[in-house]
């Protein structure tokens, strides 16, 4: 069923505490934590609990919780003292998506001049 938790997803792994993570932000539908490999001084993923394969596919499912995303993603930015900072959403592998479970990159905490990720 579309969002339900998939085994062999990494990130549904880590939603599950299977997996362990800096976890700096959880609601009761989303969850942030630091990036393992940071591009940023700031690096930080947030994603949805529920599993979709990419932000696109989760706005369709459920734009409430797309939504929640965002708003998250800057409060990410609000806690760690950024106020410029860059979103970034990858979808597909052409793209450089190497997790597919909807997600979304806060990087911030260095000039963003150049393509980062
Ligand atoms: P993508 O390339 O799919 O947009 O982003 C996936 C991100 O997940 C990468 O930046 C990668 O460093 C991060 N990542 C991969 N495995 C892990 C992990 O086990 N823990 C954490 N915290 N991040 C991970």
């Amino acid at each position: 069923m579309a969002g339900e938790a998939q085994s062999d997803c990494l990130f549904c792994r880590i939603v599950a505490g299977e997996i362990p993570a800096t976890v700096v932000r959880r609601t009761e539908r989303t969850l942030a934590f630091r990036d393992i490999a940071p591009k940023a001084p700031v690096h930080v993923l947030v994603i949805p609990h529920a599993h979709y394969p990419d932000a696109a596919r989760l706005a369709a499912a459920e734009p409430e919780i797309a939504g929640e995303l965002l708003a998250e993603a800057g409060r990410v930015a609000e806690d760690e003292g950024i106020s410029d900072y860059r979103l970034i959403f990858n979808t597909g592998a052409g793209a450089g998506q190497t997790v597919f479970h909807a997600h979304v990159h806060v990087l911030g905490g260095t000039p963003m001049t150049e393509r980062m990720i």
